[in-house]
């Protein structure tokens, strides 16, 4: 997709592929039958959603899954879950979306921002300095970017710290072979048409303790229907906390989870697709003059859904100017240094209902850092296009610096 000189890029950075035929035909005939709640089943029926809750505990390897109804009310779903109070803290990563603070807000709970490094990952020595102030970490992998799972659970289990992992930006990444979302006591997921499987909106959890299991599924809005539940705890867990556990509605749907269930075999595809198109803009930016790349570590196996570039030390015009010179050549990138909140992005210091200390090293790392989508639309040439033109502007703006 390219055109004239310089050469232009025409895609669209925000067009997904197509739902799976398989997913538009089971979508076809939950409408036909019209049983779109999860818990409207024919005797012996067994609905989409608690089949695709099934697949998905498998595809993690976690004893237990629920499908909920978007990424946040995972979050805020697996707060409650583990007992967070209002005026609790929380300990979250300073750097991540706004979905994240505002999960620990909904339950009157307190952020407790954590420094990133230049790896785009929690700071592990000032999370070990915070760990006394909390007994929950929402330890949000921020743009795929996979801390050393290892260390940060060795840290949050000595002292006591259970982890809940947001995995929005993860599904189907590992580190050191363990998957994304499974390090923790609990794993939450995203569907939404931006994520890794897209059903317009939609969540999930995944845990192996069948009380935090249980509560979920109450608190997500089962009633007293939870027997339905294949990936769920038995009865007798049930029993034991279903006076005691608010229903707090947030379901996933049968149409979401039929055209979801063909994504979820496709993802091991999907993923390598993605990849394959990371690495070649990955390719393409490496040791470009003025920027940096990210360099994974080998024990992260990634899904390259995004890519991010730091111009470290550049001042805000010059890093606007590259912005701006991109986007006239048809790529377009996001600044997470921005001043004020824009589109997705945002800054730690603009959720101002949750007030924090200034974070310096966060501040730094955020003012150079560039966002780009990769969306499974490119084809690899579009993917070799898109970083010539990232290189060429940032040396041309460099240059002149
Ligand atoms: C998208 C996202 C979420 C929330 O997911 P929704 O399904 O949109 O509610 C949480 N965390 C991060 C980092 C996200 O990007």
């Amino acid at each position: 997709m390219t055109t004239g000189f310089p050469e232009r890029f025409t895609g669209s950075f925000t067009q997904q592929d197509p739902i799976p035929e398989a997913g538009i035909a089971a979508a076809l005939e939950v409408l036909r039958h019209g049983r779109l709640h999860r818990y409207n089943t024919l005797p012996g029926e067994i609905s989409q959603t608690a089949l695709l809750e099934q697949e998905f505990a498998a595809l993690t390897g976690a004893r237990y899954a629920l499908a909920v109804a978007s990424g946040g009310y995972a979050l805020g779903c697996a707060l409650r879950a583990v007992g967070v109070k209002p005026g609790d803290k929380v300990l979250t990563n300073a750097f991540t979306l706004a979905p994240v603070p505002g999960a620990i807000a909904s339950l009157g709970a307190v952020p407790v921002f954590v420094e990133v490094t230049d790896s785009l990952t929690i700071d592990l020595d000032d999370l070990a300095a915070k760990l006394g102030e909390a007994r929950v970490l929402m330890l949000s992998h921020m743009r795929g970017h996979l801390c050393d799972m290892d260390r940060l659970m060795q840290i949050c289990d000595a002292a006591g710290v259970t982890v809940i992992e947001d995995c929005a930006h993860t599904m189907g990444a590992a580190w050191n072979g363990v998957p994304s979302g499974r390090h923790g006591a609990i794993g939450c997921y995203s569907t939404q048409t931006y994520k890794h499987a897209n059903s317009g909106e939609g969540g999930f959890l995944v845990t192996d303790d069948a009380e935090t299991a249980a509560r979920a599924v109450m608190l997500s809005g089962s009633y007293m229907l939870y027997e339905r539940h294949l990936a769920a705890p038995p009865p007798e867990v049930f029993e034991r906390i279903k006076y005691d556990t608010p229903n707090v509605s947030g379901r996933m749907d049968n149409l979401r989870a039929a055209i979801l269930r063909p994504q979820l075999q496709a993802l091991p595809v999907q993923v390598r697709r993605w990849n394959e198109r990371y690495k070649v803009i990955e390719e393409g930016l490496r040791a470009a003059p003025g920027l940096a790349i990210v360099e994974r570590p080998a024990q992260e196996s990634i899904v390259g859904s995004s890519i991010q570039m730091l111009l470290p030390g550049w001042d805000a015009p010059q890093v606007q100017e590259v912005l701006h010179r991109c986007a006239e050549r048809g790529v377009e990138l996001k600044w997470f240094g921005a001043p004020d909140p824009i589109a997705f992005t945002s800054r730690y210091d603009s959720w101002r209902y949750a007030p924090s200390e200034p974070l310096p090293q966060t501040d730094r790392i955020l003012a150079g850092l560039i966002d780009m989508r990769l969306p499974l639309s490119f084809s690899l040439e579009d993917c070799a296009l898109i970083a010539r033109i990232i290189r060429a502007e940032v040396s041309a703006v460099f240059q002149q610096a």
